[in-house]
């Protein structure tokens, strides 16, 4: 292991997330893991093997080389979906390939077509429809050219879907917004139905909305969040729990596991005397005698510099706290009052150890990042493995 950190993917916490997730959506939707943002930190390479061993067989990216990293990993006959860009020669790919791809606007269908003609295999798309995000998606208007480009060219594009995207379902107070946009969604498919398009697959929801909302399920859900073991916000969570009526000791036990555990090492530990600076700058200062270690971790490594005198990270089952200036590549923390700490001491930054645990949300409590950005703020070049 040449790395200074790494990152843990338990196979039984994916395992129980997957079958929470699919308890909850019932056996008629079809679960498909989003694992763009590099699996969300997870590690595409690492993550989607896994995932189809725990029987996910449709996968959502947000780019062609998101998508092409899927092909070469995967190990089932698993399905892949693009939600974002895709055009030229990665177009003419994800045809040939039998990837499919969110179509937002005319040009991406036009050239969708012209493409499939040229490499004769047809081409997969999802319809994507604009229901009140205002980011990409086909509006209303455009629809009957929408559906009379799919007929004239019916051996070249087949469509698998008719999607579209909420603009914030964590949160109640997009409720409204999220009330317009099934309704305009629920609209856009009646259109597109009575334009003879094949509106058999329809697929809407994040996490949040298809916790949130469960009208928003429909056939497919796109989850990504959730299954690596995290709520898309408290709103969510809680929503969960009144709906479920949970008694308050059942609260305890979140049917969430978290998939992820971040480690490294302890470099060395020195003594520092009373009233002595430690790292750059004077942020912080001794008060006594203390015995301060050095963690090869930084925020080239995806550790926020906001950290600086703020985070803690476990060592020996214990919270050591972050002291000085996180730096590039290394940081320091406070281990006065831990016995016996010492270099090569396994360090916890993200996970459990004994009994405490780092949550990614302490993080993102702490450094105003969502839970989303700390994880795909990790390096893809720490290396990931699997345990059980
Ligand atoms: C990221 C994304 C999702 C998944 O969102 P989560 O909140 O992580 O479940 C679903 N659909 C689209 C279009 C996305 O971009």
């Amino acid at each position: 292991m040449f790395c200074p950190s790494w990152i843990e993917l338990s196979e039984s916490a994916l395992r129980q997330n997957l079958r929470f997730l699919r308890e909850q959506l019932g056996p008629d939707v079809t679960l498909c893991s989003v694992v763009k943002g590099n699996a969300y930190g997870h590690g595409i390479e690492n993550f989607v093997p896994l995932a189809e061993r725990c029987g996910v067989r449709q996968f959502a990216v947000f780019s062609a080389d998101e998508a092409e990293r899927c092909m070469r990993c995967h190990t089932e006959d698993s399905q892949v979906m693009i939600m974002g860009p895709v055009d030229g020669e990665a177009l003419a790919w994800a045809i040939e390939t039998g990837v499919s791809f969110f179509v937002h606007d005319l040009p991406r269908l036009a050239e969708a077509i012209a493409t499939a003609q040229r490499v004769r295999r047809p081409a997969l798309v999802h319809l994507e429809l604009e229901t009140g995000l205002n980011r990409t998606g086909i509006a209303l208007e455009e629809q009957p050219q929408v559906a009379a480009m799919c007929q004239q060219a019916s051996a070249d594009v087949l469509v698998q879907g008719v999607c579209t995207h909420f603009a914030g379902a964590e949160s109640v107070s997009n409720y409204l917004r999220i009330q317009q946009q099934l309704q305009r969604f629920a609209t856009g498919v009646e259109s597109l139905r009575g334009l003879g398009v094949d509106v058999s697959t329809r697929h809407t929801a994040c996490s949040a909305a298809a916790f949130t909302y469960p009208e928003s399920r429909l056939e497919l859900v796109r989850v990504g969040i959730m299954q690596y073991g995290f709520w898309p916000s408290r709103e969510t969570e809680m929503h969960h729990l009144l709906r479920e009526g949970l008694e308050s000791a059942d609260r305890a036990a979140n049917p969430l596991k978290r998939v992820m555990t971040w480690k490294s090492r302890v470099m060395g530990v020195k003594s520092v005397p009373p009233g002595e600076f430690v790292g750059y700058g004077t942020s912080y200062q001794t008060t006594r005698r203390e015995r301060i270690a050095q963690i090869p971790v930084g925020y080239y490594h995806g550790f926020a510099r906001n950290l600086s005198n703020l985070g803690h990270v476990l060592v020996r089952g214990r919270r050591a706290p972050v002291v000085g200036a996180v730096n590039m590549n290394m940081m320091m923390i406070d281990v006065t009052d831990l016995d016996g700490v010492q270099a090569g001491d396994e360090v916890v930054l993200i996970g459990r150890q004994k009994r405490n645990q780092i949550t990614v949300s302490s993080f993102s409590e702490l450094t105003r990042f969502l839970n989303y950005e700390v994880l795909v703020r990790l390096p893809a070049a720490i290396p990931r493995s699997v345990v059980a």
